[in-house]
């Protein structure tokens, strides 16, 4: 038997995962679509990928990490306000409502969530909806292989079938 590959850059690393903020709430978790990344090229966020360098198949962890290694702290200046107007009669707003806009000059798309909504305005929030959050992730490593060199030469991991590139 050849010893377990352990995690380290250059190796492409299969995860389940759990992700609960502090107040226990479970936001997001992999639920049998194992996350797969390509160790040490920033796919994933900073604060989990350095906790998972040295486990290998089998391990399971438990990693808290704050917003400034996660999705960053809340950006006042990520606010906008827009006339209600700019939404269609039907669209039912509430605050929290997480949208995903065009920009009319440059057609790209983008996410805002609506934070606060006013008599005739609605206040956009432009910040990751996971911003200001300590993310409290549970872990279990399901497969661990070294990258090829097509991953390496892209920088990110490329599932059994799926091509795509980005
Ligand atoms: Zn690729």
């Amino acid at each position: 038997m050849s010893e377990q590959l352990k995690i380290k850059d250059g190796v492409v690393v299969s995860l389940e995962y759990v992700l609960q903020l502090d107040d226990g709430e479970t936001v997001d978790a992999s639920d049998g679509d194992a996350l797969v990344y390509l160790h040490g090229h920033g796919e994933i966020i900073p604060g989990l990928e350095k906790e998972l360098a040295g486990l290998t198949i089998g391990d399971s962890k438990k990693v808290s990490v704050s917003p400034s290694e996660a999705y960053g702290e809340v950006d006042m200046e990520a606010f906008e306000i827009v006339p209600r107007s700019m939404f269609p009669d039907d669209l039912e707003l509430f605050e929290g409502l997480e949208l995903s806009l065009r920009d009319v000059e440059t057609d790209e798309p983008f996410e805002a969530a609506i934070a606060e909504i006013m008599e005739n305005e609605v206040m956009l929030d432009f910040n990751h909806p996971l911003a200001g959050e300590t993310l409290h992730f549970e872990v279990t490593i399901m497969a661990v292989r070294p990258a090829t060199e097509e991953e390496l030469a892209h920088g990110h991991a490329h599932g059994p079938d799926d091509h795509h590139h980005h």
